[in-house]
């Protein structure tokens, strides 16, 4: 059974860049068949995978947009067993060009519909909008992961967000649930770090994966290597981390097959 996660949260700098690309790296170390795309003009989960974004001529715009065939806008990463659908900043210029179409939420499903079995999972990141991207992601996803950074103003936009996926599973996309819940950039120094974590464990009626991220500054190099951290740097805690994640991410799926 493929699985297609879309890794959302409307706020910047929360980590979602960061745990597409590495969730999808440690899913794919486990030999799990992965497909990335990137739905963020930015480009850094593009190039964060080895994929040069200013090069890539079959992005996600085209996709959407119906200018380039689906198998070539599959591109090879620096790692086997994960492919890329790259972006780049022609893509912040779709939201215009969207005006009018017909269907304009369901672009990207009526694409992913048609790999979705070539992949077992295929991961989402998201820009930091709720934005017709997002919305594309969302309607396309089984699942949202939303990634919070563990700092003080870490619940504010959630219930916003929360919303806008309630929203989106009522009108578009009945499927759609919250996967889960992921803290980023935890600082063991701080007393805040813990703080948040158990102030949103408290007010979060949501499932909150167990794996937390530490602040690691191997991820925050990595991509200027265009390397996921199980290639930069193998044994660091944010490689550890990851693939505790991935872990998880594929033991939520073996319990949800024997529903
Ligand atoms: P978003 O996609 O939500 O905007 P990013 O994943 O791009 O967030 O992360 C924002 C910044 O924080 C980036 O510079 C990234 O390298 C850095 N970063 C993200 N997660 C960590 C972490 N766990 N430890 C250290 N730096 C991190
Ligand atoms: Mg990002």
């Amino acid at each position: 059974m493929s699985r297609i996660i879309a890794v959302a949260n409307q706020k910047g700098g929360v980590g979602k860049t960061t745990t597409a690309i590495n969730l999808s790296a440690c899913l794919a170390e486990k030999n799990k068949k992965v497909l990335t795309l990137d739905m963020d003009p930015q480009g850094n989960t593009t190039s964060g995978l080895g994929v040069d974004k200013n090069q890539a001529e079959n992005t996600v715009y085209e996709l959407i947009l119906d200018e380039s065939e689906l198998s070539e806008c599959i591109y090879p990463s620096v790692m086997e067993d994960l492919s890329v659908i790259p972006s780049n900043i022609n893509l912040s210029g779709a939201e215009i060009e969207l005006i009018g179409f017909e269907n304009k939420e369901y672009l990207l499903k009526s694409k992913l519909d048609m790999i979705r079995s070539d992949y077992d999972y295929i991961i989402i990141d998201c820009p930091p909008s709720l934005n017709l991207l997002t919305i594309n992601a969302m309607a396309a996803a089984d699942s949202v992961i939303v990634p919070i950074q563990c700092e003080y103003y870490a619940l504010e936009g959630l219930s916003q967000l929360i919303h806008t996926i309630d929203l989106i599973k009522e009108r578009l996309n009945p499927k759609l649930e919250i996967e889960g819940v992921v803290f980023t950039m935890y600082d063991a120094r701080t007393n805040l770090s813990l703080q948040v974590v158990e102030n949103v464990k408290e007010n979060l009626d949501k499932n909150i994966y167990k794996t937390i991220i530490p602040r690691n500054v191997r991820l925050a190099e990595a991509p200027s290597y265009g390397m996921p951290i199980n290639m930069y740097d193998s044994r660091s805690a944010g490689a550890e981390a990851y693939r505790y994640l991935a872990e998880e991410v594929i033991e939520k799926e073996d319990e949800n097959e024997w529903l």
